[in-house]
């Protein structure tokens, strides 16, 4: 790679949380991208712990793996997502790395006698982060988890400070992407709470010279310009972020309010022409699709929608190519019963069994493969859904009646058990067998004619795996073992030949699967239940 004179683009967020900052970043991202200069996103998040691989997606969202089997904040999926490429272990940094790093220093006496402080030490590791990709790439845009204002995020901010005062105005610009409410019972939209989050950030010698305002409707005229004038920005700078139909509508908006034009002029970046053609189209497909297919997906946090975020994205993009609409049913594991399987999945086209770990919701899972197994309706099993259809297949097919996983439950026969490199860890933090892995594909199998290759790498997270010791009785009784590790030690894709399309994958396709490159087996499936829904065999 060429050296590159890199700008810095730092996104921060107020008023109040979950406004999308990290679409707004993705969004940005790909605008700057498709004018012709190559960028990169970084996200920080000020929380303590190291990475988010120990918490639970119902606080946290999905975990989000990348290739070098980092586990990650899952903006990092939307920035691959929008941006159509890989991220790293460097694109995400958290509070605990920061502070576990310096105090590994401390430790190692590396800071000859002197008291180790926030500033200079903590913010000088953060900066170290943040430009890690100097000189890669022409821009890098850094989003700044958590709302201005907290106490966690003010190393951030103040490192952020310190970066632009180094690298002067011309390479630096801060955005800040704010919330203005509309108040029914008055009538009208309230700036004041952007007018504050603005202020704090003055507090912290950050100048937002461009203001993004989530809305519920475009702002008027006389609102934006209030607006500027109370946060000292210019009037173009302020741009309503209205509420779109879909996520990947978020950078047309953005185009048509000049805001790549207004971020290169003020990086005194020339203003390349913007190619975003292959991108609406996408959107158009979207927003108006020919038919529709109803997906149910399995799963134990499903009352919580960015749980499963790379999955209901997969099945968006693939719908997309499909010229489909996939309606998600999102069922609850641990309330399927003998007595409600049917009711709750007749009628469905598909249905997708989820990641997950620990035994709640396993027999619930293992119940809806059974049916959708002896009813022909399309499956797609995820990593614990590829293990828990292993498990369902070996009790009723095979006749071991006790089968299980050692994660749930010893038995006699542990079809899915403890891979041999993990018998003995012991902490949980960044363990897993993490990453990218490549997996030899059966040429006879629908996985093969899904990706039309024979060699493929996907991305891991699992501690268990397919026990070889069943895989002839398993073979015997009709399941294809259609991918494995190339040495053949490891199962990595399983198959019923007879069903219209039984799949079951141990890695994770839905973090590979990007806006307008839908991920091939997420296709099939898709145009699988198409079939199912039209009556068409496979
Ligand atoms: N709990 C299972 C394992 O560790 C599955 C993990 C997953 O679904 N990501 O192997």
């Amino acid at each position: 790679m060429s050296k590159k004179k890199t700008k810095y683009l730092f996104i921060s967020g107020g008023v109040v949380s979950s406004v999308g900052k990290g679409i707004a970043s993705a969004s940005i991202g790909l605008l700057l991208k498709q004018r012709g200069y190559s960028v990169t996103i970084m996200k920080f998040d000020p929380y303590i712990n190291i990475d988010p691989g120990t918490m639970n997606p119902m606080q946290h969202g999905e975990v989000y793996v990348t290739d070098d089997g980092a586990e990650t904040d899952l903006d990092l999926g939307h920035y691959e997502r929008f941006l159509d490429v890989s991220m790293s272990k460097n694109n995400n940094a958290t509070a605990g790395q920061v502070y576990y790093e310096v105090i590994q220093r401390e430790r190692s006496g590396d800071y000859l006698g002197k008291t180790v402080q926030v500033i200079p030490h903590i913010t000088d590791e953060i900066k170290r982060r943040m430009t890690i990709f100097d000189s890669q790439f022409n821009i890098v845009i850094i989003e700044i988890g958590g709302t201005a204002g907290d106490i966690e995020s003010q190393p951030f901010l103040e490192a952020a400070r310190q970066i632009c005062r180094e690298k002067g105005e011309k390479n630096t610009l801060n955005i800040h992407l704010t919330y203005v409410p509309y108040i029914r019972s008055a009538g009208e939209v309230k700036t004041k709470p952007t007018q504050h989050s603005v202020k704090i950030l003055m507090e912290f010698g950050l100048r937002p010279e461009i203001l993004l305002c989530r809305t519920e409707q475009p702002l008027e005229k006389d609102v934006r310009d209030k607006i500027a004038l109370f946060c000292n920005v210019d009037e173009q700078s302020v741009i309503d972020a209205v509420d779109v139909q879909t996520i990947y509508e978020v950078p047309i908006h953005y185009a048509k309010r000049n805001l790549d034009t207004i971020i290169l002029k003020k990086l005194g970046m020339p203003v390349q022409s913007l190619d975003l053609a292959t991108w609406t189209n996408f959107v158009d497909n979207i927003k108006a699709p020919k038919q529709t297919v109803r997906i149910g997906i399995v799963g134990k946090y499903v009352s919580h929608v960015d749980s499963y975020k790379s999955i209901s994205e997969a099945l968006i993009h693939a719908g997309a190519i499909n010229d489909t609409l996939v309606e998600i049913l999102w069922i609850q594991s641990e309330n399927i019963t003998d007595k409600n399987v049917e009711s709750t999945l007749k009628g469905l086209d598909g249905v997708l069994v989820a990641p997950g770990f620990g035994d709640r919701g396993i027999e619930g899972k293992i119940k809806s493969i059974k049916y959708v197994r002896e009813n022909g309706i399309p499956f797609f099993g995820i990593c614990l859904g590829m293990q828990c259809a292993t498990i369902e297949f070996a009790r009723n097919k095979c006749g071991l009646k006790d089968a299980n996983s050692t994660e749930f439950k010893k038995s006699k026969n542990n079809v899915i058990d403890i891979m041999d490199e993990q018998r003995t860890v012991v902490d949980k933090g960044g363990t897993m067998r993490l990453g990218t892995f490549p997996c030899l594909i059966d040429k006879s199998s629908k996985s093969f004619s899904a990706y039309q290759k024979e060699f493929i790498a996907e991305r891991h997270r699992h501690r268990y795996e397919f026990n070889n010791a069943f895989k002839q009785v398993m073979e015997k009784n009709g399941l294809l073992i259609a991918g494995t590790s190339p040495n053949n030690t490891l199962v990595e894709i399983i198959e019923i030949p007879s069903h219209p399309w039984f799949v079951g994958v141990q890695f994770h396709p839905e973090y590979k699967s990007r806006a307008v490159s839908a991920h091939p087996l997420f296709i099939g499936f898709v145009g699988a239940a198409l079939k199912h829904k039209n009556g068409i065999g496979a």
